[in-house]
């Protein structure tokens, strides 16, 4: 479906849980209060919103959190919405740390992607990030899943903290199939307390070991990354410009949260409650015309550029 603004909007994120098991500094560094059971959308309330959004021609979707596979039953939810009549494309955002358990599940399922966040290939400055010892964990479900024939992505977020890393991390791209994609951290929740080169100076760095690295016109998901590649790369170098570069004009997604309020823009706090019509006993019908207005209602463009961010929410309570 079309926005107020001509931008046709066919895929949405939705986040299945606010909990995590890593504490990454610029998202979620503290243990969070529980939220009680009843304030999450259950599975079931979810696939409800899936079918209306579907009914709408929003068919692609991606699953995140928090951490997706924190919450039970993740991988067989992924199942269930891959098995949406109306769902074209199906995937999801992990940190890796539960990736090895779910991916038979996963690879059954149909999944299209995965995307496994990694800042940092060495051990000691991704336990300074993230507060955990798992680099070579995630590593290995990197591996893991670019062996399974799923199409994979390495997320890196660029921080003041990890600028070494960035050749380490390209590095990936060069010894398995997978697209490293380096994003510039956003000035949301925890992210504002911390800074990070933009995806210019990151190029730079990468152009002095991979001096042929040069931009392709490839459609490679559902995002606004632009790419890379060079030919001693078996993957492909993503940038996403989120602070540099506005690429709003090709917005093509709304957000849902676990507790059930779509989000039209990332960087905008205002949201639409379904959770309150789901069970309020609105008919789908009034489900529909939610997601419409949501639509209706997005903005032109984040605000970022121009220092306007009114969104007060953490990243893991929103899904990145
Ligand atoms: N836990 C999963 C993960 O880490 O992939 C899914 C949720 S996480 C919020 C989704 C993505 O958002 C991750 O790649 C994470 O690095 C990124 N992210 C979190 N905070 C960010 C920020 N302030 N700016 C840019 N990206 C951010
Ligand atoms: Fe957890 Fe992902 Fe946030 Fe890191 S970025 S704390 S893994 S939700």
């Amino acid at each position: 479906m079309k926005d107020r603004f001509g931008r046709t909007i066919d895929y949405m994120r939705i986040s299945i849980t606010d909990r995590c098991n890593l504490r990454c500094a610029y998202c979620m560094p503290h243990a969070i209060p529980h939220l009680p059971h009843s304030d999450i959308l259950r599975y079931e309330e979810i696939l409800r919103v899936v079918r209306s959004a579907a009914g709408l021609g929003i068919t692609r979707f991606k699953v995140t959190g928090g951490e997706p596979f924190a919450r039970k039953g993740a991988a067989d939810f992924i199942a269930a919405l891959k098995a949406e009549p109306g769902v074209a494309c199906v995937t999801v955002t992990t940190n890796g740390t539960h990736l090895a358990e779910a991916l038979p599940r996963l690879v059954k399922a149909g999944i299209d992607g995965v995307n496994i966040s990694l800042d940092a290939v060495d051990p000691e400055r991704y336990r300074q990030i993230t507060g955990s010892d798992r680099a070579e964990m995630v590593l290995h479900a990197i591996e893991q899943c670019a062996k399974s024939g799923i199409h994979t992505k390495v997320n890196s977020v660029l921080l003041e903290d990890n600028e070494d890393q960035i050749i380490p991390l390209a590095g990936l791209a060069q010894r398995m199939n997978v697209d490293v994609r380096f994003i510039e951290l956003m000035p949301i929740g925890c992210g504002g307390e911390y800074s990070g080169p933009d995806a210019g100076a990151a190029l730079n760095l990468l152009k002095e070991i991979y001096p042929g690295l040069a931009p392709v016109r490839e459609v490679r998901g559902n995002g606004p990354a632009v790419y890379s590649a060079d030919e001693r790369l078996l993957g492909r170098i993503g940038f996403i410009t989120a602070r540099s570069c506005s690429f709003c004009a090709d917005c093509n997604r709304i957000r849902l949260t676990s507790t059930g309020l779509i989000k039209p823009c990332l960087c905008d706090g205002g949201t639409v409650d379904l959770r309150a019509l789901l069970r309020g006993g609105a008919t789908d019908e009034k489900i529909t015309a939610a997601l419409i207005s949501a639509v209706w209602d997005k903005p032109a463009a984040h605000g970022i550029v121009g220092g306007n961010v009114t969104e007060r929410r953490r990243m893991n309570q929103i899904g990145g």
